[in-house]
């Protein structure tokens, strides 16, 4: 599989769902093994796995006093696409711009602008089981020759213990919206989050029922964003993954623990990697 870039600069523009800013964006092609970086203020903050500096209902990156929140839907869509090398610049705002609350919006501007380069992707194969935990909630890999993921959960009211797959079909998840429960709406404000949010951008769940209009986009949508950001998460390790990658009840805390620790696993080796590990979280 080579890696890939995109064919011409591309612009965006919307309001950050967290800070509540409106935010200007443009997406620059770049070279073989530049990476995905983020560029503000004249600081480049990589996309990986040691920018992370929050995890706290986003994935929020930093470096030099630049925060780039909530990089996840933008860099799963990414992902998919096979576009590893490209230069987001944050014009104005400093949040990746929620639009529908999916990931649809950047894989509508994305899927036919995608330029495969010449060198070959570098991939992680992993060789034997992985595991991380936190209570319940746990994130295991296993040996595969592409990478898959599924995630399990219930949504309360509606169904427990579901599982849903991606195999490599964009489509399975990039439409699926975020979400959150109604008893949680006013403890996200009260602690400054979800500023931009409203049901334009973000499923309200009440306990088997659903605040927004249109209803669901599928009975499972909320189990197929949380598989959205897995793989946004897991592509901060600049890598395809070689595996299949299973989260029971994961969110972007576990999804963390689990990039560290293979990114730990990995600084030694460039191509292949041979784990075999299991590290529980507090
Ligand atoms: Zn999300």
């Amino acid at each position: 599989m080579r890696q890939g870039t995109v064919r011409e600069e591309i612009s965006f523009e919307g309001v950050g769902i967290h800070s509540g800013v409106f935010s200007k964006v443009v997406l620059h092609p770049e070279r073989e093994n530049t990476g995905i970086r983020f560029l503000k203020d004249s600081v480049i903050v990589p996309a990986n796995v040691e920018s992370v500096v929050s995890t706290d209902h986003s994935t929020d990156l930093g470096k030099d006093g630049v925060l780039i929140k909530t990089v996840e839907h933008l860099m799963s869509v990414l992902y998919m696409l096979g576009i590893d090398n490209l230069t987001v610049e944050l014009v104005e705002g400093f949040e990746v711009p929620i639009l529908d609350g999916s990931g649809y919006g950047f894989y509508k501007l994305l899927k036919d602008r995608v330029l495969p380069l010449d060198e070959e992707k570098q991939s992680v194969e992993l060789k034997e089981h992985i595991q991380v935990k936190n209570c319940k909630a746990y994130i295991q890999a296993t040996p595969y020759d592409t990478f898959s993921a599924s995630y399990t959960g219930s949504v309360r009211g509606f169904f427990e213990n579901r599982t849903v797959k991606f195999k490599g079909n964009i489509k399975d998840i990039v439409h699926a919206r975020t979400f959150c429960y109604d008893y949680e709406v006013e403890h996200l404000f009260k602690r400054g989050l979800a500023k931009g949010g409203n049901l334009k951008n973000a499923v309200v769940l009440g306990n088997g029922f659903v605040y927004n209009k249109g209803g669901l986009r599928s009975h499972d949508e909320p189990l197929r964003h949380k598989l959205l950001d897995l793989v946004g998460d897991i592509a901060l390790l600049g890598k395809v993954v070689k595996g299949h990658v299973m989260s029971y009840m994961g969110g972007h805390n576990l999804n963390y623990e689990f990039i560290r620790h293979l990114s730990q696993k990995l600084r030694s080796f460039s191509k292949i990697v041979f784990i075999s590990s299991s590290v529980s979280t507090p």
